[in-house]
């Protein structure tokens, strides 16, 4: 049997058909309304001429209607596209072309993005509107045309495991997005080898929070889904948002950008938090917070906190932190920096660290190199973008941009992307590591450090940071308490505050703005 990923809600319907599946804005859906619906879905699709292979769009937050779409579209062979929300319209327009995409379906709220680029759009043959207004001469209006179509099953093409699932655009934050290409096989065991890392079950409720248009989020509806969990939509990631459902719907999972785990704490810190009325079992987030963020989420919230690493182009997750049999008795401070780091490699990923020779660098903490994976989770490549394939996969291994150095443990913690890392005066300064120092300081909120040119270094860290609401503090404090803390050489010469940071819609801070934005401020 080829594994493909229709098969999760085939076997949720099997087991778990009348238990609730879904709950999006106050509408309730168990695992047959589910697959009613994309069944409806997919007959519809078909009737618009949609086969093996064609391209379908999403432009939506997450709602039961991307959700459906999901499986709505993999019966039918054809390729699912998911949107960022926050792109500008002629991102829309490139992505849309370069996709080949057929078919587009948009929430009401983000039409708007797609009006001014329409007479742009050289593949897309029909728009198709979630939520409330009219159809009119360019759209057709979701649940009028869906409820045209019946709930029986679907014939479904012979597939191969092989054939792309997804098509995924990466987060753009070193660049424009890559159309990053994902089969089923890829997606499928991805989906196993998360559902035992993180040991989710038909007991857990798990909150959509990361957006399921980009790939932290968009393989939760797998994962959940198979095990037969109760899923809740979340449409506005905000603390007052995100609380309440917690308690409403006795959360047990959720993950997210560390970002955005760090709004949680400051509202919990602000105006308190009912730690008795919640069930959440674990929290789940990437990108390298550090041991005193840990720690705050594990003894403030007490939340589990486990630790992801990976990107679009490995499905994504490679890497996880795992407190071993044997460190069970360790003082938790020592539990804490174990989760801060991105920690070992996912069951069926074979991750190295080498240095430029293509060597496996020294376990001693003090070397660094790039992280690299081979696994049947990477991708089968870019979309019509062959040299930049070659570029990164080589001898096999996906090549991630990212540096890291690597405990005797064997514990890998990333340092920095390739891109980010700091050359001062010669030396390796992982802006990471440097974040990780101010984020100890009470009055900063969020902070990102680059490298700016300096005469006498080549290069110099530079922090700009979002303070605290009713907290001071100068450059010059800032930048004393870094130098108390770390090498000199890694201090950074300049502090600025901003009242805001460019973030991803993921929640991960675009340095590559930040960096065009400061890059002659330092003389
Ligand atoms: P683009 O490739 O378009 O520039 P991107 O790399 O940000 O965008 P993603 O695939 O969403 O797009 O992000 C993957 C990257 O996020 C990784 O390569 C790594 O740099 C960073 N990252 C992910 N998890 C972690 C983690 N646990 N610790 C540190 N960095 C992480
Ligand atoms: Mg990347």
């Amino acid at each position: 049997v080829p594994l493909l990923l229709s098969q999760f809600l085939d076997r949720a319907v099997k087991l778990y058909g009348k238990k609730t599946a879904l709950i999006d804005d106050g509408k309730s859906f168990t695992y047959e309304e589910v697959n009613d619906r994309v069944n409806q879905l997919s007959h519809g699709l078909r009737h618009l001429g949609v086969t093996k292979g064609d391209r379908v769009a999403y432009l939506a937050p997450n709602s039961s209607e991307m959700f459906e779409g999901f499986y709505g579209v993999f019966q039918l062979g054809a390729i699912i596209v998911p949107l960022n929300t926050r792109l500008i319209p002629s991102d829309y327009a490139y992505i849309l072309n370069h996709s080949e995409t057929k078919i587009l379906f948009v929430d009401h709220e983000l039409l708007q993005h797609i009006e001014p680029i329409r007479d742009q759009l050289k593949t897309v043959e029909r728009i198709i509107v979630h939520g409330q207004g009219e159809a009119n001469d360019w759209t057709i209006s979701y649940e009028a045309w869906l409820s045209r179509f019946e709930k029986t099953p679907v014939d479904r093409p012979e597939m191969d495991e092989r054939d792309i699932a997804t098509l995924l655009y990466t987060s753009g934050t070193t660049g424009k997005p890559k159309g990053v290409m994902l089969s089923h096989r890829s997606n499928y065991l991805h989906a196993l080898t998360t559902m035992h890392h993180l040991r989710i079950s038909d007991r857990d409720t798990f909150l959509h929070i990361l957006p399921m248009f980009h790939v932290n989020g968009w393989g939760s509806p797998f994962y959940y889904t198979a095990n037969g969990a109760t899923q809740v939509c979340l449409r506005r990631v905000r603390p007052e948002d995100i609380f309440p459902k917690i308690y409403k719907y006795k959360v047990t999972v959720m993950h997210m950008a560390p970002t955005v785990l760090n709004s949680l704490l400051q509202y919990a810190a602000t105006y308190g938090y009912k730690k008795q009325e919640q069930d959440i079992r674990i929290v789940v987030a990437g990108s390298a917070p550090p041991p005193a963020f840990v720690k705050r989420v594990e003894e403030e919230l007490e939340w589990e906190f486990i630790q992801v690493y990976g990107m679009t182009e490995a499905s994504p997750l490679i890497t996880t932190s795992i407190i071993r049999d044997t460190q069970l008795k360790l003082p938790k401070e020592e539990k804490y920096r174990l989760k801060a780091k991105a920690g070992y490699e996912f069951i069926g990923s074979d991750v190295r660290v080498v240095n430029e020779y293509g060597e496996d660098i020294a376990h001693n903490g003090q070397e660094i190199g790039e992280i690299i994976v081979r696994s049947n989770t990477v991708m089968e490549g870019y979309l019509n973008n062959q040299q930049g394939t070659d570029e990164v996969i080589r001898d096999g291994y996906y090549h991630t941009g990212d540096m890291a150095i690597v405990d005797e443990e064997g514990n890998i913690e990333v340092a920095d992307r390739k891109k980010d890392i700091i050359i001062s005066g010669g030396e390796n300064i992982s802006s990471i590591e440097v974040e990780g120092v101010l984020y100890d300081h009470p009055a900063v909120l969020e902070v990102a450090v680059i490298s700016v040119p300096h005469a006498k270094w080549g290069e110099t860290p530079q922090a700009i940071v979002v303070k605290r609401e009713g907290h001071e503090v100068t450059e010059e404090e800032l930048i004393a308490f870094s130098r108390s803390r770390l090498a000199h050489f890694k201090a950074p010469t300049k502090v600025v505050f901003t009242n805001e940071l460019p973030k991803t819609a993921s929640g991960k801070i675009q340095k590559v703005h930040l960096r065009k934005e400061y890059w002659n401020e330092k003389e």
